[in-house]
This record gives structure tokens, sequence and C-alpha cells, in this order.
């Protein structure tokens, strides 16, 4: 979806014009139907945080504006919904993977699409190149860390790494209604 219409100034026909455009598109990425059609508000002042009713979105969005960085990071829970919304039928496990098996190819095509996103996320969008230097060793904020290989061939262990993920966590395989929550994870440099 273009969406480079954003910074448009809000007082124009132009721009109230793309606010209903935005909200035909937002209604078949639907949250929650208990009263109406409800879906994320992207003003500046909800943030995508509060889920409100069509009529008060487009209020927030003609007389607030719509949040700036908008196109870069509402990606994530944009394609969720959509899967949501196009498998109701299915579970959230069954849409949790059916979303991370489709994430890589949508989020290019929509990087693709948007002459607003940056260069970095344009990088990552595109094919990732295997050819890279590769380091023994290598420091980050004053912290020196190695790789597993060279720590072996020393009594100082600098290998070790630990990293807390916020995911969709399951308690075993068959659960159905899995949580978001942080997870630590542990285990050593194979690669710099
Ligand atoms: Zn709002």
């Amino acid at each position: 979806m273009d969406r480079s219409w954003i910074n448009t100034p809000r007082i124009s026909d132009a721009y109230e014009k793309e606010v209903e455009e935005f909200l035909q598109f937002a209604q078949h990425n639907v949250v929650s139907n208990h009263n109406g059609v409800r879906i994320r508000c992207p003003c500046v002042n909800c943030l995508n945080g509060r889920i409100l009713n069509v009529s008060e979105v487009r209020e927030h969005l003609l007389c607030d504006g719509f949040l700036k960085n908008y196109t870069t990071w509402t990606w994530y829970d944009e394609l969720l919904d959509f899967v949501k919304y196009k498998n109701r039928r299915q579970s959230k496990k069954w849409v949790l993977i059916e979303h991370n098996k489709t994430f890589m190819s949508w989020f290019k095509q929509q990087i693709m699409n948007d002459p607003s996103a940056s260069e970095t996320l344009t990088w990552i969008a595109n094919d990732l190149k295997f050819d890279v230097l590769c380091c023994s060793g290598y420091e980050v904020n004053g912290c020196l860390f190695y790789t597993k290989s060279r720590d072996d061939r020393s009594t100082m262990q600098n290998s070790r790494v630990t990293l807390e993920a916020e995911s969709m966590q399951f308690s075993t395989a068959k659960d159905q209604n899995p949580v978001v929550g942080s997870m630590p994870y542990y285990d050593f440099i194979v690669e710099i």
C-alpha cells in the first residue's frame, strides 16, 4: 500500500480522500468484531496502541494526524491481523506459523512499494548475501567477544552470550493458546 501521502498537509481534500482509503483498507485488518468493526488507530496520540471504531479513527486522523513513522514499524501487526482475519477458524498457533512463513516475501513487497522506506529496511528486505568477512573476535561497547573455537585454545572464556527475546510462547507442542512473553536464551558464539 502506498503511504507516501501520510506526510502531506492534513487540511486538504487529498488528505481526506486518502484517510478514507486507509479506513477501507484497514477494515480488512479487523481486530475485533464485538462492537462493529474496530481497528488499530495509527494517529499521533494512539500510536496503534488503541483499538477503536472506524468513525473514532477517522476523527483522530483528521484532527490530530497520522503517526509520522507509521510506514515502518507497524508491519508486524498488520500482517498478523491480516492472516488472522483471512483464517478465522484456525488456531492462534496456526496463524503464527503461517505469519512466520509468509513474512519475508510480504515484507519485501511492502518495502518495494514504499518510496519512503529507509535504506536500512531496504537492505534487510532484499536477499541476504552470503559472502561476508569473518573474525574470531569482536569488541562491542567495550566488551570483547571471541568465537567458541578461539576460546577452546584459551583459559579465558569470552564466547558465551545471552539474549532476552520477546516472542510467542507455547507450553507444549499441542498448546493452542500461546502467550507473548520474554525468555532468555543462552548459547556460545560460533561465527562473527
Ligand atoms: Zn487515535
